[in-house]
Order: structure tokens, then sequence, then C-alpha cells
């Protein structure tokens, strides 16, 4: 399962050393919290921005870049990147997609040393975000050179197997085609459900689409209730396999036409093309239902688990950000409802005759459903 680790030799063994030779401990793992909060979270966008704005300007990595990135999909790459960075960072999954971030950029043939020049860059960007009177700011600076170092080695690592095996041998021993290379970008690779930065593309492509042919369109943000619990008392593998088993769950609900992507940690969204309010209502309740349904089974354990949804329909002249933004604040308005429940931001849709585009959103709460019993 985990190809690029198995093929490069990083088994538990070798993960752990790699770890011990950077001095990435338990410590560590409770500064990822305070980083996301107080360094890449608020500032993710300029962070992006500014690492781009760099190293755009200089020979290597334009070369590569101007071959037909375009700068959405590479500023989505980034923000993904930025957002995991460092999250989980002893999983095997951690390892797994850094080292693929490496074979991806020997693919693209942007050479080992223009890679950590501008890893370099990033460094720098994030330690001149820690805010100097910040928490444990100290432990955030070291935190941030210990875990590029760590994405760097793997990076290198994963260059190295490239040139050793060949390039086209190791593509070949990987089974990776142009379209398997495609399917990492696109699918997030512990649920398989589309990657933040797929639907976030397609969430741009249908509201395009409902503007051009004044079609209805709504967003899902949906969050797993109580999952930090899960993990600490079950453990992270056992988190893992809730999270992919829940994005089954959401898929079984949906129907054909219907886009699920995971967004961040255990929030997903999900684009419902052509579908008005009360239609979407009845998807997301069946997405609540279908998960709350029975708990999750996992090595012998039973789990339950519930989602809490916020939804929203598009409004005429709305950006795809702030349709979005109005789906996260309904979930918010469904977690302080009490979880496990759907929560829509009421405003006048794109389709609706009567629109009144500067209207007002209400928030209506759906009816409410037993709580998680992992409270
Ligand atoms: P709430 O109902 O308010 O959403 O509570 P919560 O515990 O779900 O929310 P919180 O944001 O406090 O915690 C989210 C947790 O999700 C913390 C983080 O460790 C966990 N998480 C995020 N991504 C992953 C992942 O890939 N695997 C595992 N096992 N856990 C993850
Ligand atoms: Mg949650
Ligand atoms: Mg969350």
């Amino acid at each position: 399962m985990y190809w690029y680790c198995e093929q490069l030799g990083f088994d538990a063994g070798l993960r752990q050393a790699r770890l011990a030779l950077l001095g990435l401990g338990d410590a560590d793992m409770r500064v990822v919290p305070l980083l996301h909060r107080q360094v890449i979270n608020p500032k993710r966008e300029v962070l992006v921005n500014a690492f781009l704005a760099i190293v755009l300007q200089h020979k290597e990595p334009q070369s590569v870049l101007a071959g037909g990135y375009h700068s959405e999909p590479l500023k989505k790459i980034l923000d993904e990147y930025l957002q995991t960075l460092g999250r989980d960072f002893t999983d095997a999954n951690y390892f797994e997609a850094r080292l693929r971030i490496g074979v991806v950029h020997a693919w693209a043939r942007l050479g080992l040393g223009a890679y950590i020049a501008a890893m370099r860059v990033m460094q720098q960007l994030l330690l001149d975000e820690v805010p100097p009177r910040a928490h444990k700011a100290n432990m955030l600076r070291s935190f941030i050179i210990k875990i590029l170092a760590l994405d760097m080695s793997l990076a290198c690592d994963a260059f190295h197997g490239v040139q050793t095996l060949g390039l086209e041998h190791f593509i070949e021993s990987l089974q990776i085609s142009g379209r398997q290379m495609r399917h990492a970008l696109e699918y997030d690779a512990l649920t398989g459900v589309l990657s933040r930065a797929q639907i976030l593309t397609i969430l741009e492509h249908t509201v395009a689409d409902s503007r051009d042919a004044a079609h209805p369109c709504c967003v899902i943000m949906a969050d797993l209730d109580h999952f930090k619990q899960v993990n600490d008392e079950h453990g992270h593998g056992v988190g893992d396999k809730v999270l992919r088993d829940v994005a089954a769950r959401i898929g079984a609900a949906l129907r054909h036409e219907d886009r699920v992507g995971r967004y961040g940690g255990e929030e997903f969204v999900i684009v419902l093309g052509g579908t008005a309010l009360a239609e979407a209502r009845d998807i997301a309740e069946r997405v609540r239902e279908r998960v709350a349904s029975d708990p999750i089974v996992v090595d012998g354990r039973a789990v339950a688990m519930t989602i809490s949804q916020g939804l929203a329909e598009l409004r005429a002249d709305e950006v795809p950000t702030a349709l979005l933004e109005r789906a996260d604040k309904a979930m918010y308005d469904a977690k302080q409802a009490g979880r496990n429940c759907v929560q829509v931001d009421v405003a006048p849709a794109l389709a609706d005759p009567l629109a009144n585009p500067d209207g007002a959103s209400v928030t209506v709460q759906s009816e409410h459903h037993e709580n998680n019993t992992n409270q």
C-alpha cells in the first residue's frame, strides 16, 4: 500500500531512524497544532504568493514551471503542502506523501539542487511568520527547520531512488503512468476521495457552469464530530481507518454526479452541481444518516461516528470561495447546534426568479438528531 516507502526502503525502522536523526520526537508532535494555528492558517495565502513571487524570479523553477503548470493548480498544491506540513509526521502516510513529492519533482525534471534551494525560501518565509511573542516561539522555529529538513531529506531519497533505478524503470516498477501520477495529485491518498486541490477546481468549474446555464448549485462542508477523541482513545491508526470508512459512507450516500473531496484533516467538501437547496438538504441528510447508521468497526473496536454539515446554495454573483465560506459557517453553526445535524445557510439562489442578490442569509437549523456518543 505504501509504494514509495516500500520501494525506497522506508520501513518502520528506517522511518524511526530518520526521525531520530533529525531530533523529531513527541515534543514536536505537540508543536504541530501551534504551527498551524499561529503560523500557517493565518498566513497560508500570503506564504504561497510570496513563495511563488520569489522562486519564479529565478531561472530553474521558471524553466520547469513554464512547461504547463498554471498558477492556480500550483497554488493549490503549495497550499495543500502547507496544510499537511508536519501533520502526523511519524505516520507512514506522511513519509509516503513526502516521498511522492520527491518523485513528482524528479518526474517533472526539476533538479534536486533547485528544489532544495526553493525549500530554503519556504523555510525562511515560515520562520519570518512566527510571531516573536508566539507561544513556544523557539520550539516553533526549531520545528520548522526540522520538519522541512525531513521533507527535503525524503525528497532527496526519492530523487536518488528515481536516478538509481532509472526514471523509466522506476516509473514502470511502480506502474506509474502519467495517468496514475495525475491520480496521485487528484485523489487523497488516505481516503481515496478527491484531493483538496481537485475538489476546489471542481467547485470553480461547477460555479462557472451554474452561472452560464442559470442552474442552481450547492456546497456542503462536512466535519466529523469529536474526531480528536477517536485518536486519543484508539490511536491514529484506528483514526485513519475511521476516516477512510466515513469517506466511503459519504460517497455511498451521494448520487453518481456528486463530487466529494477531502478539504482538510477530517473535513470534506461536497459539490452538488445542478442541485437546488431542497434536494441538497435531502442529500446532506442521507449523508448524515449513513455516517451515523452503525458504529464503524476497526480492529474489533466499534467506533460511533457522526458528522456535522453546513449547506449553502450559490447566490447570484457569488464567487466560489464566498460560497464555501458560507457552507463553512453553517457547519460551525451545526457544531453549535449540538452536532450530528445539517445547518442550511439560506440565501437567494441564482435560479430563483425571486432572487435578491443583496438579501441577507439566515441560518436555519435542521431537525436535531441524537448526539454523537463520543461526546
Ligand atoms: P469537532 O466536533 O468540534 O469538530 O471536534 P473534533 O475533535 O473533530 O475537532 P478538532 O479540530 O479538535 O480535531 C480534529 C482532529 O482530527 C485532530 C487531528 O489529529 C485529527 N486528524 C486530522 N487529520 C487526521 C488524519 O489524517 N488522521 C487521523 N487519524 N486524525 C486526523
Ligand atoms: Mg471535527
Ligand atoms: Mg475540523
